[in-house]
């Protein structure tokens, strides 16, 4: 999806997407999908692109449910995702001395940078969407995970194992016993 900066107008743009209706959204999930990631249903982007001549200022928000593993119980399930984003788009033409310095002084604010006269939204949208994936998720705050000694999943049913404690001292006490 290219955006026309020319057609671009003072002030605010604001754009919708969504999986549906837009093939390159369809394009990013299947993307997404060859990466390792199933996007659940729908996957919708809002944009609200700035013009700050000569560089641009992008303020997103994608939606969308994502299968994940639990980190605790190993179960698969849907996530939802509400991501918001702040990228700035900084026009190479123009900042070729300070593209580095843009991208070293900024932080908090990711910065891409774009030539000639478009604005290539789906690598920006791809990258958020794995910036948006939770380096590890749990299927419920309460997940009871996986039973370390019998192995059940302890959300599905409860065991009457006892997990034996292990403490840094632990070493130390069978130490002092011998
Ligand atoms: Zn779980
Ligand atoms: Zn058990």
């Amino acid at each position: 999806m290219k955006l026309l900066i020319t057609h671009l107008h003072e002030g605010e743009n604001r754009f919708h997407f969504e999986s549906q209706r837009d093939s390159w959204v369809r394009e990013i999930t299947s993307r997404i999908a060859q990466a390792g990631y199933t996007v659940r249903g729908p996957l919708s982007v809002d944009i609200n692109l700035t013009k700050l001549e000569p560089d641009y200022y992008l303020k997103g928000k994608m939606d969308f449910a994502v299968e994940q593993t639990c980190a605790r119980c190993a179960e698969t399930y849907d996530l939802p995702i509400a991501h918001p984003f702040d990228v700035a788009l900084a026009h190479v033409d123009t900042n070729k001395v300070k593209a580095v310095a843009i991208a070293e002084e900024s932080e908090v604010l990711d910065v891409n940078f774009f030539d000639g006269n478009e604005i290539e939204l789906a690598p920006i949208i791809e990258e958020q969407f794995f910036l948006s994936i939770p380096y590890q998720a749990v299927c419920k705050e309460d997940c009871k995970g996986i039973c370390q000694v019998c192995g059940k999943n302890r959300n599905a049913e409860s065991c009457a194992c006892v997990v034996p404690k292990i403490s840094p001292f632990s070493v130390l006490q069978e130490q002092s016993i011998l």
